[in-house]
């Protein structure tokens, strides 16, 4: 078991007081980080507040030149924070490895975008041009199940922006984000990066803290509602990206066996954390049967167990409490006598947050279990009859993160893609998240984007110069 420290006006610091993270895969201690309160949270600020004053006057190429070097220093590390990423989280060791040169890329490919003057007037009379201008210290806030990835998709656009930031990663999963914390101390200049770590106490106090001009928020709708409040105080700017409860529509002239393995991943990658997992399956009934039986069939070959041991394709829950829910939904489709074609046999008393993989069969729309976002590795297949039905069942929700569409007739996809109320919506993939393109949602899933230059812009506000040209002085 190692210490963790933060990083604070580029120093890594600790203030003798510690929190300790589990390994979810068998519940032992493995790390402590420090354990900060509005003391810490301060001097992290004022490091940022005084580090923006030069940062925001460097050149694009400069902010460039830090974020490959953050690029490099994950990726020169990577077997070494894979397999720590595994330890904290649970996820098996192929996953972990994704999420960690998946950050790497992300830094890469966004190291590039700019935001560019715009010029809205150039004539006799007039210049006006409209400048973007970083918003100053921003508050990053991230959850648990894609720890580094979530940091870095806040990190990276603050810097590219020219704003610095104060960054809190989830008590659950600090461990691997203050590891890269240690690794670009020198490659970020001191104070445009800090990191800290608390409980969840620590959010509110950043959410309000008078020196922080933006929120970046990813993690629950519930906490997203609690950040709007908090940041209204100075009516700070925001970004959250919150929960999901994902639609898959499963078209008649689908292929069966290629469909049943992807749709599979799509619901239990990450043990099925995934905000956009799939979460709902809608399945023409001219194929309900075969595919379900297809899914369940591939199901029994994939291994539920510890993430570091070779051959598990789902690892444990991240965390008790939300074990604790997974098996409360599971508990409830039980008593409500609903169908599962696996799973649903779980004993909670043993060591590690695990949970089988969880099918059920046909449940009705209003099971908890459906109109839920479940978080875990469950998978509702619904039968569906035409599209106009399916779009309105998708559609009822209150979430709006994204959705997929599955059919070899990809315009009748894409017709079905623009009626869902999502804001990313797939035909015949899942999951794939193009760093340069907005992602984000609509209605309870979230405000504003992130990636790409729209999620850029979120770092920013606009400044619009008029020059008159043709006035007497
Ligand atoms: P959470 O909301 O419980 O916690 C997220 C972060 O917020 C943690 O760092 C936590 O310490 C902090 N926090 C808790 N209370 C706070 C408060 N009152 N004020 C400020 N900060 C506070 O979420 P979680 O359980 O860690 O993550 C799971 C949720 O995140 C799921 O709903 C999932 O769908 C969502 N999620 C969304 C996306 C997306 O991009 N839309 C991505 C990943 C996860």
């Amino acid at each position: 078991m190692a210490d963790y420290k933060n990083l604070i006006d580029g120093e890594m610091a600790d203030n003798g007081e510690w929190l300790e993270v589990l390994n979810p895969a068998n519940e032992q201690v493995v790390g402590r980080v420090p354990a900060c309160g509005k003391d810490e949270l301060d001097r992290a600020v004022a490091a940022a507040r005084r580090a923006f004053k030069e940062w925001k006057k460097t050149t694009p190429e400069e902010r460039q030149k830090v974020v490959q070097g953050i690029a490099a220093a994950i990726k020169d590390n990577a077997d070494e924070l894979f397999r720590l990423l595994t330890t904290e989280q649970g996820k098996p060791h192929a996953q972990a490895q994704q999420e960690i040169y998946g950050a790497a890329g992300l830094a890469a490919a966004q190291s590039t975008l700019t935001l560019d003057d715009v010029i809205n007037q150039d004539d006799d009379t007039r210049l006006s041009r409209t400048r973007r201008v970083p918003v100053g210290v921003v508050g990053g806030i991230v959850p648990w199940n894609f720890p580094v990835m979530m940091a870095i998709q806040k990190i990276v656009p603050a810097l590219i922006s020219g704003c610095t930031i104060v960054l809190k990663p989830s008590p659950f999963t600090p461990l691997t984000t203050l590891r890269i914390a240690e690794l670009i101390k020198d490659v970020v200049p001191a104070g445009t990066v800090n990191i800290i770590t608390g409980e969840d106490s620590l959010g509110p106090l950043i959410t309000e803290h008078p020196d922080i001009d933006k929120i970046t928020f990813t993690g629950s709708t519930a906490t997203g509602k609690k950040i709007m409040e908090g940041a209204s105080g100075d009516l700070k700017r925001i970004t959250l990206e919150l929960g999901g409860n994902d639609a898959s529509i499963v078209l008649p002239d689908a292929d069966v066996e290629k469909v049943a393995e992807q749709l599979f991943w799509s619901s239990f990658s990450n043990a099925g954390q995934i905000c956009v997992a799939a979460k709902r399956i809608y399945i023409h009934e001219d194929i309900y049967d075969d595919l379900s039986k297809a899914i369940a069939e591939y199901a029994k070959g994939v291994t539920v167990g510890d993430g570091s041991q070779q051959g598990t394709g789902v690892g444990p829950i991240q965390n008790k409490k939300q074990y604790e829910r997974v098996l409360e939904l599971i508990q409830d489709a039980k008593d409500n006598g609903y169908k599962f074609l696996t799973g649903g046999d779980k004993d909670p008393s043993g060591t590690g947050y695990y949970v089988p993989i969880t099918i059920l069969d046909n449940p009705p729309e209003e099971a908890r279990i459906v109109a839920e976002e479940q978080f875990g590795p469950v998978m509702p297949l619904m039968k569906f009859s035409t599209d106009e039905e399916v779009i309105a069942r998708a559609n009822n929700s209150d979430y709006g993160l994204a959705g997929a569409v599955w059919t070899k007739d990809t315009d009748r996809g894409v017709a079905i893609a623009e009626q869902l109320e999502t804001g990313t919506v797939w035909i015949n993939e899942f999951l794939h998240i193009n760093p340069l393109a907005p992602f984000g949602g609509h209605k309870q899933s979230g405000f504003g984007a992130e990636y790409g230059v729209d999620g850029l812009k979120e770092f920013t506000y606009p400044q619009v110069i008029t020059v008159k040209r043709d006035a007497v002085v």
